[in-house]
């Protein structure tokens, strides 16, 4: 079994469907796939897409490269052969995300985490993976500046506030009550970071929270 340990999140930068009778994006899910045959057809004639699985609008799943094989989602050599890719049709520089692809996405993801083991650290965007040409992250918008990337990981943590820290953390009950509360944010990408110190900017921010809330 191949060894999967990221799930990297893309999206098309297309249309989410090819034309008015194309509902689910199944026909442009198939133009993406058949893009992806011509290009690679003479290194490898089996190759299938350059992501696993594409996701329409209407929360259909489609599947493209099989996952036990490898895909070109990213250009980083490394990733890619520890990844699935998951394609979401549509460009989320410019719309926002419909809640059946969204609510389609976070059961796939759900199901490949447990099937591979992957943990909730290792759900990336494309822009977070480090690119073998331009060695930067962020050298690519994708999956879009409108991707509900917080609210997926949000839905796939089963309730927990932060990643980085479980049930069994001394102080989890107050994290809890502050987070709740609005007054604690973690970094933006759902961690606590426990053992970092703040900066004086964060520490006046969350007294700004706290007074803000005592006073409304
Ligand atoms: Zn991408």
């Amino acid at each position: 079994m191949r060894n999967i340990k990221y799930i990297i999140l893309h999206h098309s930068a297309t249309d989410y469907k090819q034309n008015d009778e194309d509902t689910t994006g199944k026909q442009i899910a198939k133009t993406i796939c058949d893009r992806a045959q011509e290009k690679w057809k003479k290194e490898f004639p089996a190759y299938k897409c350059d992501y696993h699985f594409i996701i329409g609008h209407t929360g259909e799943v489609f599947k493209a490269q099989p996952i036990e094989q490898p895909a070109w989602h990213c250009t980083n050599y490394q990733a890619n052969l520890v990844s699935a890719g998951i394609c979401f049709l549509g460009n989320f520089e410019n719309i926002e995300m419909p809640i059946e692809q969204f609510n389609a996405s976070v059961k796939l993801i759900k199901t490949l985490m447990k099937e591979y083991n992957i943990p909730l650290t290792n759900i990336l965007r494309h822009r977070d993976v480090v690119s073998d040409i331009t060695h930067t992250s962020t050298s690519t918008q994708c999956p879009g500046k409108n991707f509900p990337y917080i609210h997926t990981l949000d839905a796939l943590r089963n309730g927990e506030p932060f990643f980085d820290i479980g049930e069994d953390y001394p102080y989890i009950k107050e994290i809890k009550f502050l987070k709740q509360l609005g007054i604690i944010k973690g970094d933006g990408y759902g961690n606590f970071r426990p053992k970092e110190y703040i900066t004086r900017e964060e520490a006046m921010l969350m007294a700004y929270r706290l007074l803000k809330l005592l006073q409304s």
